[in-house]
């Protein structure tokens, strides 16, 4: 989508404009399950992909598309399609190209919950997830094998913040003609274009920063366009498709859709028949979110800094993690990458160990402590306790979490009262 706008003119507008039925300026929320064909041969068009058009809002919807074109805008990709959440977004990824006896060479450093598909329920579906060190980009080429169908990568980690090196990932991708599968949620496109170091498919949860606000879980996975899927062992692709009036995605679309063949079947197949769809409501909520995305960034960032800053001179901290301290381990590769700031996840360790993480959550009042990360607020959460308490401690340790780790997600107040409830809890421990 070649387009001179600079990102924060496409934040605003890309993908409406006013409506000319109603001249309505804003975005209008299109409440409605489905749409009126205009006569037999319109509706047999629309079900045989001859025409574009909307049929049932779980596979199309005005409000939808419109958040698809922007996000695709955002990340220069080729298309997007949105989803009931950022997990669905992943999941539906995966099967989108992958099928029994495939295989996935994935970091380990994921979201929990993407840990947990990839480690308990592909297998249990027949695809095989190999995980790679993250901080060793030749790693990944050790498990890629006749049988891998795509590279998994986060930009920013879970739950420590290491930052993987995109372009040595997608190198080894391109080498062995796989598509890389990046998880920008962390970053959002405001930060990293993962397609502009070689992702060819980016994956964002909407709930977090994108919306931002903690208001609706989305999720959404964009196509580079640039992926060729004719090779024969993307099955998916090649063979007549069951799913879809036998066609071969790869051989049998015209060049132009042959490009989004991904974002096409990813929208044909698991979202038309597994049926993830988004809300138009929270479609809506998520369109009015990106619009401040580039007015948020950068403050979340600043005021992240500021914590990360603050704790590491902290004698109560045992250590800290930011992927924008000049001291971090993260920092020589994420600096590379991260030009508009380093994001609003700080997280680090109080003096006591995991009776101290646990105490020091308790003892905040500004932040709020529960189960996310991107919204407008402070908040809190100890992942040993709660959202990594799945993972053996092996796993833990393997992912780099330790017992005692807070994980911040620093929000849009003030700095100094920031700071101050984060002294406040520290003092009482
Ligand atoms: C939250 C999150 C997800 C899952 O998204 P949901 O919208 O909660 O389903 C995936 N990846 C990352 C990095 C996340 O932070």
């Amino acid at each position: 989508m070649a387009d001179e706008r600079h990102i924060e003119t496409k934040a605003v507008h890309e993908g409406h404009s006013p409506d000319p039925a109603t001249l309505s300026r804003g975005v209008p929320v299109y409440r409605t399950s489905s749409f009126v064909f205009k006569s037999a041969k319109h509706a047999a068009d629309l079900f045989a992909l001859k025409e574009f058009g909307n049929i049932y809002s779980r596979l199309t919807n005005p409000t939808n598309e419109i958040l698809e074109i922007r996000v695709t805008g955002l990340e220069g990709g080729a298309a997007s399609v949105a989803v009931a959440s950022g997990t669905a977004a992943v999941f539906n990824t995966i099967v989108t190209l992958a099928k029994a006896g495939d295989e996935i060479v994935s970091a380990a450093n994921l979201y929990g919950g993407t840990f947990t598909m990839f480690d308990a329920i592909l297998p249990d579906l027949g695809i095989t997830v190999r995980f790679a060190d993250h901080r060793d980009p030749g790693s990944f080429e050790k498990l890629v094998n006749g049988k891998t169908r795509g590279i998994y990568i986060e930009t920013i980690g879970n739950p420590v913040l290491d930052f993987t090196d995109i372009e040595a990932v997608s190198k080894i991708a391109r080498k062995h003609h796989v598509p890389l599968i990046v998880d920008g949620t962390f970053t959002t496109p405001y930060l990293l274009r993962a397609i502009e170091h070689g992702a060819d498919i980016v994956v964002n949860s909407l709930t977090k920063w994108l919306g931002g606000h903690g208001a609706a879980i989305g999720g959404i996975a964009t196509d580079a366009g640039t992926f060729d899927w004719s090779d024969p062992k993307f099955e998916l692709f090649n063979r007549p498709d069951r799913n879809y009036h036998g066609l071969r995605w790869a051989v049998d679309l015209p060049p132009d859709l042959r490009k989004i063949a991904f974002a096409l079947r990813f929208r044909t197949v698991p979202l038309r028949n597994l049926g993830a769809c988004l809300s138009p409501d929270n479609a809506w909520i998520f369109l009015q979110g990106i619009e401040t995305l580039h007015v948020r960034m950068p403050l979340h960032s600043s005021n992240a800094l500021k914590v990360a800053e603050h704790l590491s001179r902290h004698p109560k901290a045992a250590w800290v993690r930011y992927p924008g301290l000049p001291g971090d381990p993260t920092f020589p590769v994420a600096s590379m990458y991260l030009k508009m700031g380093f994001g609003g996840m700080v997280v680090f360790g109080p003096r006591g160990g995991r009776a101290a993480g646990e105490k020091f959550i308790e003892g905040l009042t500004l932040f709020s402590h529960l189960a996310n990360v991107g919204d407008a607020r402070s908040l809190a959460l100890h992942p040993a306790s709660t959202s990594h308490s799945q993972l053996t401690d092996e796993q833990q340790r393997a992912g780099g979490l330790s017992p005692d780790l807070v994980r911040l997600s620093i929000g849009l107040e003030n700095a100094e009262d920031i700071l101050a409830d984060i002294d406040r809890s520290l003092e009482s421990l």
